[in-house]
């Protein structure tokens, strides 16, 4: 029998004491620890008086009680253990009783202690449990082995002792021997835990040990008469046989304790697996309820499809995407029919991709049919998805909204490929449709396409005038009025500034293309009107086709820019379409204007003066300055030729500046040199761009200031058309140099087409004949009949007229009978440097002085160069 251990402690006095208590009963309170001493030092009191009675024995009756002991602790030491309990039965009492019968209490007690030594050696470390155990077998064979003595001892001597009644006696005593031992124990238990155990389920659960007791006391029984009927033989024959028996069962029931510990652990393996397989069960439920919620409630569309196709499941955030609400509707049908259209192949495409190995999921981007009609773009991401408990694996589609990213893109798109201002594709986009265009031309023979190209004659003005608010309107307004002139298939771009380019696709013939750049010009030429301003300007328009055999896109908007050109020298408002000649052309011209450019920046630029005659008198009135551009290398170049390009690349403004101030400062010293010079006056010329020019008037006078002139000594001429095409423009700048006394001269007069109201009310006054009419003066009775009616006309009118182009002494006659005061021609003088009027003025002095009778004048070289020089220039072009 064995104790077991309990945490409640008691600590007890005494160093020693407290040391040998603490280590050995820890567990062990007060009244626990009395109780065991009490109980050991009773039961080995007992045990001691029962071997000093043994030794008073025969020694055959010690040896018999020595080898019965013996065999009852070789019995403890194999115990029988009663299988499904907890409990064993030593065989050993078999032997413990048998002493008992033979040789009295004394002998049973030793063989119980032993048995119950070796017994709680075996089921218990603990050295209280293995003193303890021993003692209290003692005290209990005590008690009812002198019980049992007692009772057979009255039997003998009132007659009824007999082999019955000796089995009885003894079955009883073992019952009471295993009651009287287990309170013993109980006990102990009890005041170790302070409380009282349950003795009833504490029989219960041992009342196998009292039956095996009983049955081992009746086999001690009946080989006790056996030995009374035939002596000690029958000890030793059934001794062996018993422990034999003892020994077989042992084995036996521990082969049914291993099998029975086996099917336990295969009975737990099952209930595991068992077990594992319901919680695996019960976790793919809820893997598939959270799947589910997951899938209904996800925030980006789910569609579960099978591999036709065919919808098999959809979630709200899909119907909500398409603007369904039905979700059932969408199950009957193919996913397919969701989807745009054109986008279909390319969700085929993903899922074909499937099949290939190694690859377990796609991703397209696709628009959706929205049930209202719109296009919603999405991502679909499509995987294999197999579901717990479904028979075939089937497709989960992500479908994610992705419309707003789509849209941003778009914009940039826009932004990158169009004009933030109006909106038309910018010179990228033009571009690279002009390349797609030529490949396709270039594939197909015979399809023809034309490129336009459009700039306006005088946007610069209007910015510069009407301010680039204004300016903006106006090219918003241009891009409208082209559009609304275009067929279905032209695509119209703004290049830049004012340049705009149409290409007209698919075209029959040139003539089509032609007729559309007609169109263009005509709507273009009509007034714009942005906010208060009427704006009335007009187009230069170049057109090339791609019949010519354009290779890239440059080369063909080079070219429909040179034909640009082209209108532009043309006299601009017009088309010109290019052809191989017109490159060449332009590019000269596009070296020109860079040449001159660098020349005017450089100071390149001379000036020649050519005078002017009193024609009755032959005295010089004045001088005319003239520019003059000397090229390195394509030598003189007239100014008839370049002041187009200074006009066409806006440096007319430095120009004109330069020649007032070199002319204005030449005569300054010339009019210095002597008083009969001192009423000299200095003809410039000007153009229509200067005086389009807001601050004109006060650069004329900054040039008067600076030289020191009188406005009365300086004479602007201005050729007849342009003065008559700005009239209205120009008028107050004239009236305000006319008022300040300044001269103007119509330069050029009878080539134009002024009437006479116009010239009339001109603030000018002065009219240069053109040279060709005093060219042709002498040729006939009509061309002279012009020339005079042109004097007639000034005469009338105040003007005073002044010939050019004299070339011969007839004319001078001719004209001086005429009426004409003044002239200018190569037969008076040709332009020249300034050394060359030096020496022109110094001869005139010197013959009046030696007509007056004055001493000579001191050197021919009558003056330095004039103040303006290459770097005052390159100051007035910044
Ligand atoms: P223009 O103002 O009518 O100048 C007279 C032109 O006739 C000059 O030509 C002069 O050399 C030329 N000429 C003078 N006498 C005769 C003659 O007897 N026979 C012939 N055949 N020609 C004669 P040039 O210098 O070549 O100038 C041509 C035009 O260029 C000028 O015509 C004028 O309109 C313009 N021009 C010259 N310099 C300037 C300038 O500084 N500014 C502006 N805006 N225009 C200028
Ligand atoms: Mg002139
Ligand atoms: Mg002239």
């Amino acid at each position: 029998m064995t104790t077991s251990a309990s945490p409640a402690i008691t600590a007890l006095p005494g160093a020693w004491w407290q040391r040998l208590h603490a280590s050995f009963m820890p567990d062990y309170n007060r009244k626990a620890t009395v109780y065991w001493w009490a109980v050991v030092l009773v039961g080995f009191s007992l045990l001691s008086g029962s071997v000093l009675q043994l030794l008073a024995l025969p020694w055959a009756s010690q040896l018999q009680v020595v080898v019965g002991t013996a065999i009852a602790m070789m019995a403890g030491l194999v115990p029988i253990r009663i299988p499904r309990s907890k409990n064993s039965f030593a065989a050993g009492e078999i032997f413990v009783f048998l002493l008992l019968l033979l040789h009295g209490p004394a002998a049973a007690m030793l063989a119980a202690a032993a048995e119950g030594l070796t017994g709680s050696w075996r089921t218990s470390k603990r050295w209280t449990s293995r003193i303890a155990s021993p003692a209290m077998a003692s005290i209990a064979m005590f008690g009812l082995g002198s019980l049992l003595q007692s009772v057979i001892a009255s039997a003998k001597v009132h007659g009824l002792y007999g082999p019955g009644l000796l089995l009885l006696a003894t079955m009883a005593s073992a019952v009471l021997y295993f009651v009287f031992n287990t309170l013993l124990i109980t006990a102990l238990h009890h005041l170790k835990l302070s409380r009282w155990p349950a003795l009833g389920a504490q029989f219960a659960e041992s009342s196998w040990i009292g039956i095996t007791l009983a049955g081992s006391a009746s086999v001690s029984c009946l080989l006790f008469l056996a030995f009374e009927q035939a002596g000690i033989g029958v000890l030793v024959a059934a001794a062996p046989i018993i422990c034999m028996l003892v020994a077989t069962l042992h084995y036996f029931f521990g082969q049914q304790e291993a099998a029975e510990l086996a099917r336990h652990q295969k009975m737990e393996a099952i209930e595991r697996v068992a077990e594992m397989s319901a919680r695996h069960l019960v976790e793919l439920q809820k893997s598939e309820r959270r799947f589910h919620s997951a899938f209904t409630h996800a925030s980006i569309g789910m569609v579960l499809i099978d591999f036709d196709g065919q919808v098999l499941q959809v979630n709200d955030a899909l119907c909500e995407l398409i603007g369904e609400t039905d979700s059932s509707a969408l199950t009957r049908g193919a996913f397919n029919k969701l989807v745009d259209l054109p986008d279909a192949p390319r969700l085929a495409e993903g899922m074909s991709q499937l099949d290939t190995p190694g690859i377990d999921s796609f991703t397209v981007e696709l628009r959706l049919r929205h049930r209202a009609g719109a296009k919603v773009w999405v991502a679909v991401h499509g995987s294999h998805f197999s579901e717990a408990g479904a028979n075939a694996p089937c497709l989960i589609l992500q479908v994610q909204d992705v419309s707003a990213r789509r849209q941003a893109e778009a914009e940039l798109q826009h932004i990158a490929f169009h004009d933030s201002l109006t909106g038309l594709p910018n010179r990228r986009r033009f571009h690279d449709r002009l390349t797609q265009q030529l490949t396709r031309s270039q594939q197909a023979q015979g399809r023809q396409f034309g490129l336009i190209f459009l700039d306006f004659d005088r946007f610069k003005l209007i910015n510069d005038s009407l301010g680039h608010a204004v300016g903006d309107d106006f090219l918003i307004e241009v891009a409208r009025r082209i559009q609304q002139h275009l067929r279905p298939q032209d695509v119209v771009a703004r290049l830049g500034g004012d340049e705009f380019a149409v290409l007209a696709e698919d075209l029959h013939g040139d003539r089509e293309a032609i007729g559309l750049a007609e169109r263009l010009l005509e709507a273009l030429r009509r007034p714009f009107y942005i906010g208060n301003h009427e704006i009335i300007t007009s187009a230069s328009i170049g057109i090339t086709f791609s019949g010519m055999g354009y290779a890239t896109p440059a080369d063909m908007l080079r070219d429909a820019d040179t034909a640009m050109y082209k209108a532009k020298l043309a006299g601009k408002a017009r088309y010109a379409l290019f052809d191989a000649s017109l490159h060449l052309e332009v590019t000269q011209r596009v070296r020109l204007e860079a040449d001159f450019r660098r020349a005017l920046a450089k100071g390149a630029l001379a000036v020649e003066y050519q005078p002017l005659y009193d024609l009755a008198s032959g005295q010089i009135m004045a001088f005319e300055a003239l520019a003059r551009w000397h090229h390195p290398e394509l030598g003189q170049i007239s100014p008839l030729t370049f002041i187009p390009v200074a006009e066409d690349v806006a440096l007319m403004v430095p120009l004109t500046d330069f020649m007032l101030r070199t002319a204005c400062a030449q005569l300054r010293q010339w009019q210095q040199r002597d008083a009969s010079l001192a009423e000299m006056v200095m003809h410039v010329n000007v153009s229509g761009h200067d005086i389009g020019q807001p601050n004109f008037v006060a650069r004329v006078q900054a040039a008067m200031v600076q030289a020191g002139i009188a406005p009365r000594h300086l004479t602007l001429e201005l050729t007849e058309n342009i003065l008559l095409s700005r009239l209205e423009a120009a008028r107050p700048a004239l009236v305000a140099l006319r008022e300040q006394g300044v001269n103007l001269s119509i330069d050029d007069f009878g080539n134009g087409y002024s009437s006479l109201r116009h010239l009339s009310s001109l603030p000018v006054n002065s009219l240069k004949i053109d040279r060709a009419f005093v060219a042709d003066l002498l040729r006939g009775q009509g061309e002279a009949a012009v020339v005079q009616a042109i004097i007639q006309l000034g005469k009338s009118l105040g003007k005073d007229i002044v010939a050019e182009g004299i070339e011969t002494e007839a004319q001078v006659r001719r004209l001086l009978q005429m009426g004409c005061q003044s002239g200018q021609g190569y037969h008076l003088s040709r332009p020249l440097m300034v050394e060359g009027v030096d020496a022109l003025l110094y001869d005139l002095i010197h013959q009046r002085q030696a007509q007056a009778g004055l001493p000579a004048l001191p050197s021919p070289t009558l003056c330095a160069p004039p103040a303006t020089t290459g770097e005052t220039m390159a100051a007035l072009l910044h």
